[in-house]
């Protein structure tokens, strides 16, 4: 149920009883290791962990504090290694100018080398930073649009940071750390980062969390760290391991995906996934992606796509959730007949509603689909996504005229659902004051600013 991401379970004070630290690792719920190298010679250890244990895998790649003899002779041996079948990534990389023991140009050179290096094997990064934020960011946008992808271990930098990463779609991880007593920024910090972009790890031996700090770490305590995670994000320890489990799926490649999610619970709430098919392209849309969302699987083809009685099937009686909400990634008016028969059930049997749209239903369906609304849906979400017609029609790729069309949707649809809400995803206050003003004052609808991280 928990995969532990960082664990150099090569230390020496590993050797005398590596097969119990396994056992207990198994038996505390740790389905996978993956073990990061830290130069050539343990790299070559990682495998041969690898080779004995089924439930290791291994990363290559050489740690910024053993870059003092960089030579570009390292990457054809790293990428020799990189062959073996359960190495899952390069690392572990990166910057340390809190120690500097080595000098920051080698750190640099070698971490860049590293990055070319995943690159052209497809594998992803793990990064080690320590007081070289700087340097660290500037080289990891560079290669912003390369495909480069990765883990941030052992985060110790700060909220804005965390959330440009999220943005480049690195995933980021924490140790025990998050346990001591005087972590509460570290621990802010943990809390406002969606459980989407969250991996586990130990860093075991090192960064032993509480109450067994001072000790040796080892796989098994990374339990520590998802209740503390679990704790910090008001959620069951088991759906912080659901969603941890397949970010490191969506990573590393390891363990499995489920199928297909029809429909798939957030909080109280039963979300319906209508379809993957939507009329826009919105530029931050992960429709086309892995389509995953706090790790369900809301992948389908058009062929896939069941019939409304699927949906009610899995619903059940209605007044076990707070509400029923029609919502995935795609848009859920393209099926609107679908979407009516399942909200027709809900409110038969003493349901709510909400309806999730990018607000061209009409456009879509080729008539005012607001009337319609009435005694089916009960709230309708509209993302606005910007305040203005040029930039709604950039983000979501969309011809600009569409915006007018959203904004009338609303509207109409103010005259047949109980409330509609209009959401924008931005970091601009200009903006969403901007949208503020629309929302409130020409459409009298409320406003909501969404984060999407
Ligand atoms: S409107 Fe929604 S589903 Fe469609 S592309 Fe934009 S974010 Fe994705
Ligand atoms: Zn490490």
């Amino acid at each position: 149920m928990f995969i532990d991401t960082h664990s150099h379970l090569f230390y020496p004070n590993f050797a005398e009883d590596i097969d119990e630290v396994i056992e207990r690792a198994k038996s505390s719920g740790v389905d996978y290791i993956i073990v990061p190298a830290t130069d050539i010679e343990t790299a070559k250890q990682t495998l041969v962990l690898a080779d004995k244990y089924e439930m290791v895998y291994a990363e290559v790649g050489v740690h910024p504090h053993e870059t003092k003899e960089w030579t570009n002779d390292n990457l054809k041996i790293i990428e020799d290694l990189a062959q073996h079948g359960k190495v899952v990534a390069i690392g572990e990389i990166g910057l340390d100018y809190y120690y500097d023991f080595s000098p920051k140009e080698k750190q640099v050179e070698a971490f860049r080398a590293q990055i070319e290096l995943a690159l052209k094997m497809d594998l992803p990064i793990v990064v080690h930073n320590r007081e070289s934020d700087e340097d660290v960011m500037r080289i990891v946008k560079e290669y912003c649009n390369s495909g480069l992808r990765g883990q941030f271990h052992c985060f110790n930098g700060s909220l804005p940071d965390a959330r440009d990463l999220i943005r480049m779609k690195y995933f980021v991880s924490f140790t025990g750390n998050i346990t001591f007593k005087k972590a509460d920024s570290l621990r802010d910090i943990v809390s406002n980062i969606r459980l989407h972009h969250l991996l586990l790890e130990t860093d075991s031996p090192f960064m032993t969390p509480v109450p067994y700090r001072g000790k040796r770490n080892e796989p098994s305590y990374v339990k520590l760290v998802v209740e503390k995670i679990a704790e910090l994000h008001k959620m069951p320890v088991e759906e912080v391991a659901r969603i941890t489990s397949i970010n490191a799926f969506r990573l590393f490649g390891i363990g499995s995906l489920q199928k297909t999610n029809y429909t798939y619970l957030l909080g109280n709430n039963l979300y319906i996934n209508i379809t993957n098919r939507c009329n826009a392209d919105c530029v931050f849309c992960n429709r086309k992606g892995d389509a995953i969302l706090e790790g369900y699987n809301l992948k389908m083809s058009k062929d896939e796509e069941p019939p409304a009685e699927k949906y009610i099937e899995e619903i059940g009686d209605p007044k076990k959730y707070g509400e029923i909400v029609f919502c995935g990634y795609g848009e859920p008016t393209i099926r609107w007949d679908v979407v009516k028969a399942v909200a027709k059930y809900v409110k038969q049997n003493g349901g709510k509603t909400r309806l999730d749209t990018d607000g061209h239903g009409s456009f879509i369906n080729k008539r005012d689909i607001t009337p319609e609304l009435k005694g089916t849906i009960d709230v309708v979400s509209v993302s606005m996504n910007a305040a203005d017609a040029s930039k709604y029609a950039e983000i979501m790729r969309v011809e600009k005229r569409m915006f007018n069309e959203m904004i009338s949707f609303a509207k109409s649809a103010k005259q047949y659902a109980e409330k509609v809400v209009m959401t924008v995803v931005s970091f601009d206050e200009i903006e969403i004051e901007k949208a503020k003003e629309i929302v409130e004052n020409k459409i009298g609808a409320e406003f909501r600013v969404r984060e999407y991280f």
